[in-house]
């Protein structure tokens, strides 16, 4: 199975994503994270990305559908693959119909979730993550049971990333509604849609995806 989770910056992709890797065994391929990695160990896609990605830009569609074709290339046809944050634009949707055919892959499910964006500002800049094991936190929502230390690995390091601050987060956004919003016509036009209330509590959120995979249909 192959899916989509399309939604605002902060509406809880990577969260669910790596939910339905656990409980699934499907992969997540976040062009996110990829873009991220590739900064830091500052490959020539890396550099490019940099300064495009602190300005809560797009990065080009040739960069992000390459890394998608390559991390496919790398998994078995069996495994089910989790796209978070790609696609964004309608280039990459057409991309990634080519990509996946050229792999035998069929697209499942595109769910989308919904959300207030105003709640999401909150949110997103108030989150920061385990520097060693990658657990997630929020200053208001989900702070670490003992202050200072991680729940899952006891580290003592947290970051934040750069592009989660308010500016930014408010042009992530407005790339979101003009850029990836309107992709979603392609995918309802084959009737593979379906939409979640992001602002619900995470495990219910976690409980309407599951529902609408085992439920076979959209
Ligand atoms: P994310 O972790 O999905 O919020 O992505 C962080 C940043 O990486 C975005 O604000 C973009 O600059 C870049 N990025 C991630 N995925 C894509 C994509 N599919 N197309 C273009 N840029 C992307």
């Amino acid at each position: 199975m192959n899916i989509i989770l399309l939604g605002p910056p902060g509406a809880g992709k990577g969260t669910q994503a790596t939910l339905l890797v656990e409980s699934r065994g499907m992969v997540q391929l976040s062009t996110g994270d990829m873009l991220r990695a590739a900064v830091k160990a500052g490959t020539p896609i890396g550099l490019k990305a940099k300064a495009v990605m602190e300005a809560g830009e797009l990065v080009s569609d040739e960069i992000v559908s390459g890394i998608i074709g390559e991390a496919l290339d790398a998994l078995p046809l069996e495994t089910g693959v989790i796209f978070d944050g790609y696609p964004r634009t309608e280039a990459q949707a057409h991309s990634l119909d080519i990509i996946l055919s050229e792999r035998d892959r069929t697209l499942d499910h595109v769910i989308e979730l919904e959300v207030d964006e105003d709640a999401l500002v909150e949110r997103i800049t108030g989150r920061f993550t385990c520097a060693t094991c990658g657990a997630g936190y929020h200053d208001k929502f989900k702070q670490p049971k003992v202050e200072g230390e991680c729940d899952k690995c006891h580290g003592h390091d947290f970051k934040r990333r750069p592009d989660d601050n308010e500016a930014t987060v408010r042009t992530r956004m407005a790339e979101y509604r003009a850029k990836t919003a309107p992709i979603l016509p392609i995918y309802e036009a084959r009737g593979i849609v379906s939409r979640v209330d992001g602002m619900s509590e995470m495990n219910e959120v976690t409980v309407a995806i599951a529902a609408i995979l085992d439920g076979g249909s959209a």
